[in-house]
């Protein structure tokens, strides 16, 4: 094993090592691979070591950041797994008001850092995503309506490429490579292993806008729907909500907003008027820091979940009909499920102010993305779950348009254009001249995915068997992602 492991450099993890089995496994614990070497790299150096290693062996590669893709896509049984997630140097120049991070950094770092030179920052909710990935694949954030989706604000790369070189991108080098990988670049093109990013103008305090609603019926679900898509018309371009309708075993049927507000809370107050008067809500609207903001945000996530879910963009109003068909979709949960919800995340603002071809992001002009989802814990009901679904998804598909691929479906069926749209073709295009031998490849990649047989032949699976293997969640596992607004007290602070 050591001669086939010559090359490679990093910290490198084969199924022989005890750490093994849990460096293998990501976000969603659903989905369960099993990689023949992960290799965690600490500078570019390891990273094109790897890539020059994997093609020596003809292994199959996947690149891995923050681990949380859906579908499971930054890991593959027999692969070689490249991990930058040790390599999380940042800086600022404040001058210039530039980010410069190495690509292993989580939304949390990235938002304690910018936060204590004073700037807020375009990322996620969830602190463990990686800001690669998630960037990679458009981003979209709490401030998106305000500053853009997360790719809006990239400024250049640092590539490695097939052949282990490294490759600057920007808006006149390698132009088109750059535009890819502005909502197209997550494990297509080679592995970015820098990115910097225009940082938005220095703000110190916003609003956190906190509403829930709780023991509901279908029909408040069905009007928080439509105040939704009503609401959404004309909002402010400052504030961004995600909205949510659930099913969960700990809340039965419910509801429920978060946002944040780059204004005051009287402010905000008066904005969500319509959504504080539906029955039941109970609220905070608070005036706080930014990063004190997103850490509320994120504290709500739980280190690991099983799931299955589909995302979709909304174009256009849905009819009242409409409206009760999707409450409907979640007024019973799958079997074993403990939660089943429909979430909806803001689009609009500084978002549809870029134009549809600017950048790889091809939804410019969606209203919001709309997401499916059940969560379940005990293993055994992972097939009912996938297929609940699997079921569902027709429905939700007539409806609405595309899917976004930070929020992956491993069932869609022509995936390319529901991920991008008319962008596919050009992507293709773009594909071939930067990586010819498609050695960056996966599931649903731009080119096609393969495990080669020579890699079978070192293989070796780790002898779990099904007892072992079933990794069931904590049962004080907060099911949606956002427990409860933190100050229940009908607050504007
Ligand atoms: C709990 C949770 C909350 C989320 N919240 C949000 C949200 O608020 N907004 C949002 O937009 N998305 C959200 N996501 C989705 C998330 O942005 C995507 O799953 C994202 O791709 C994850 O990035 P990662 O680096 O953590 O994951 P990984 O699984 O490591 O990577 C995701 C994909 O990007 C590729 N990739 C990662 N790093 C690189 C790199 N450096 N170079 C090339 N390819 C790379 C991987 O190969 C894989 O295909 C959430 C996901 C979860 C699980």
């Amino acid at each position: 094993m050591n001669d086939f492991l010559y090359g490679l450099t990093g910290d490198i993890v084969t199924p022989f090592d005890p750490i093994y089995r849990e460096a293998r496994q990501g976000f969603n614990r659903a989905i369960q691979l099993y990689p023949l070497i992960i290799v965690y790299c600490r500078n570019k150096r390891d990273v094109s070591n790897a890539v020059i290693w994997a093609r020596k062996h003809g292994v199959p590669i996947r690149l891995r950041s923050g681990g949380h893709n859906y579908e499971g896509y930054s890991n593959g049984d027999c692969t070689l797994v490249i991990d930058i997630s040790r390599m999380n140097d940042m800086n600022i120049n404040s001058c210039l008001n530039l980010l410069t991070v190495q690509s292993g950094v989580t939304n949390k770092q990235v938002y304690e850092f910018v936060a204590s030179e004073g700037y807020p920052f375009p990322g996620g909710t969830c602190p463990t995503v990686g800001v690669s990935g998630y960037t990679l694949g458009g981003g979209w954030g709490l401030s998106c309506r305000n500053f853009g989706l997360g790719c809006d604000s990239l400024k250049e790369i640092e590539l490695i490429n097939y052949e282990g070189a490294v490759i600057k991108a920007d808006r006149e080098n390698h132009s088109d490579l750059f535009w890819a990988c502005q909502g197209a670049g997550g494990g297509n093109f080679g592995v970015i292993v820098t990115m910097t990013f225009q940082l938005p103008p220095k703000i110190n305090h916003v609003t956190l806008i906190e509403i829930d609603y709780l023991n509901v019926d279908s029909s408040e679900q069905k009007k928080f729907l439509s105040l939704w898509q009503e609401w959404l018309k004309t909002a402010d371009p400052r504030i961004t909500l995600i909205s949510r309708i659930y099913n969960s075993v700990d809340d039965g049927l419910a509801m429920l907003v978060r946002g944040i507000f780059y204004g005051k809370p009287q402010e905000a107050k008066q904005m969500m008027t319509d959504f504080l008067s539906l029955k039941g809500a109970e609220y905070s609207i608070e005036y706080m820091t930014f990063l004190e903001a997103v850490t509320i945000i994120g504290s709500f996530y739980p280190p690991y979940e099983k799931f299955q879910s589909v995302s979709r963009f909304v174009l256009r109003d849905f009819t009242c009909a409409e409206q009760s068909e999707l409450v409907d979709l979640i007024s019973e949960r799958p079997q074993g499920s403990v939660f089943a919800g429909i979430s909806m995340y803001a689009l609009g603002g500084r978002v549809s102010e870029i134009g549809t071809d600017d950048t790889a992001f091809y939804y410019r002009n969606a209203n919001y993305i709309i997401w499916l989802e059940t969560i379940w814990e005990e293993s055994r009901y992972a097939k009912d779950n996938k297929e609940w679904i699997n079921t569902q998804f027709p429905y939700l598909e007539a409806v609405t348009s595309g899917s976004y691929v930070n929020f992956p479906y491993g069932r869609l069926p022509d995936y390319l254009e529901e991920y991008y749209g008319n962008h596919a073709n050009v992507l293709k295009k773009i594909k071939i001249k930067y990586d010819p031998f498609n050695v960056f490849s996966f599931p649903q990649g731009i080119g096609r995915s393969e495990c080669s047989d020579k890699t079978a032949v070192y293989f070796h699976k780790t002898p779990l068997n099904n007892e072992e293997n079933r990794i069931d969640l904590p049962s004080d596992t907060n099911h949606r992602g956002f427990r409860y607004v933190s100050k229940r007290n009908n607050t504007v602070v």
